[in-house]
């Protein structure tokens, strides 16, 4: 890795100070920097600030509101997360999630916007500058063409964030601040489904927080596969929600979602609502085993085989629906 390029760092104190320094041309966020150091020392991209949001007022705290919903703010980490009681109690599936990203050091730094925010990853750009320089560069950065989809005018590189999904299926709210003032959009509406542009961001606007309503009876989990337990991105991950409804007249999904990551461009939520009002048998999981596939487009991102990748995405899906069900 090289050293880090010249670069400005301000360290607002208040919500608009940090909105003023990231509405500068050239200014990028910075929280944990547990992705972005490492990126931008291996020449993946040359801001001219970093706004440290890490000393924001209010950005770390995390509570439980008075309708029962969570508020968490985006400076808060990973390791408090995937630690806080209420969070524990109330939201397992969001404190598994935050657990399982990268390794506990990580987590300590790690924060729930950059989280959500983290570049989208690829074996043809996560790679020194001379190794992309000897390949002539990618589509995602500096150069012209996919090297994983040629002939292709977009960029396939793969969202491999675990916090995403499990807020995804707890059907969790994204704030946003910006030059446009605060705004607030569905969670899975962050994301877009470019490699190269992955956020649904104007310019300048920023994630200040996440809000998850209550459980209300909803059962949720995150599982991922990954190549060492301790410390790596997932291969493929999924987050599943599931309502029962267990009576006198039978026995069945009232709800169901899933979502995935570490397949695609962006954490995608799975079409589920054939399923709904059905039990849940060999019939229902054959069907839902369909929806992942028509979602899913794992590509040669990494270095674990795509068939590999796939065949795990459906066994994590039906692992935890065949978990949830019986819980439920
Ligand atoms: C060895 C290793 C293993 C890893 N394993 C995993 C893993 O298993 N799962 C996983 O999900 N990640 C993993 N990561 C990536 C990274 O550590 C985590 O995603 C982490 O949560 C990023 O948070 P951060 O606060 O450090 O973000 P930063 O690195 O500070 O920022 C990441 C990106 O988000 C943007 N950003 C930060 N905050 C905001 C905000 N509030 N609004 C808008 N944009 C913002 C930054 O500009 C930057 O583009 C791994 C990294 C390493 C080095």
């Amino acid at each position: 890795m090289n050293a880090l390029h010249e670069v400005r760092v301000v360290r607002p104190a208040t919500i608009d100070e940090a909105a003023r320094a990231l509405a500068e041309n050239g200014a990028q966020a910075l929280a944990g920097g547990t992705d972005l150091l490492p990126n931008l020392r291996r020449g993946l991209g040359a801001p001219r600030a970093l706004v440290d949001l890490t000393a924001v007022d209010g950005l770390g705290s995390l509570t439980v509101q008075a309708d029962g919903s969570l508020r968490a703010g985006a400076a808060v980490t990973l390791a408090t997360l995937a630690a806080d009681a209420a969070v524990r109690a109330g939201w397992p599936a969001l404190a598994v999630a935050a657990g399982l990203v990268a390794g506990p050091t990580h987590r300590e730094a790690a924060t729930l916007g950059g989280n959500l925010c983290q570049d989208t990853r690829c074996v043809f750009y996560n790679q020194s500058e001379w190794w992309r320089a000897g390949n002539g560069y990618c589509l995602k950065y500096l150069g012209s063409q996919c090297h994983v989809v040629v002939k292709s005018d977009r960029c396939y590189a793969t969202y491999h964030g675990d916090v995403a999904p499990a807020l995804i299926v707890l059907d969790a709210v994204a704030e946003v601040a910006g030059p446009g003032g605060p705004r607030t959009l569905p969670l899975a509406a962050l994301f877009v489904e470019d490699g190269a542009q992955r956020l649904a961001l104007q310019p300048g606007e920023w994630l200040t927080a996440v809000l998850v309503p209550p459980a209300a009876g909803w059962r949720a989990d995150y599982a991922k596969a990954r190549v060492r337990d301790a410390v790596d991105f997932a291969l493929a991950g999924a987050a599943v929600a599931l309502r029962r409804d267990r009576n006198r007249d039978g026995d069945r999904l009232a709800g169901l979602r899933v979502a995935i990551t570490g397949t695609n461009s962006a954490p995608l939520a799975v079409a589920t609502a054939g399923l709904v009002g059905r039990a849940w048998n060999a019939d229902a999981a054959a069907a839902l085993a369909q929806s992942v596939q028509a979602s899913a487009n794992v590509l040669a991102t990494t270095v674990a085989p795509v068939k590999y990748r796939r065949r795990m995405l459906q066994a994590l899906v039906r692992r935890l629906v065949d978990e949830l069900w019986a819980r439920g």
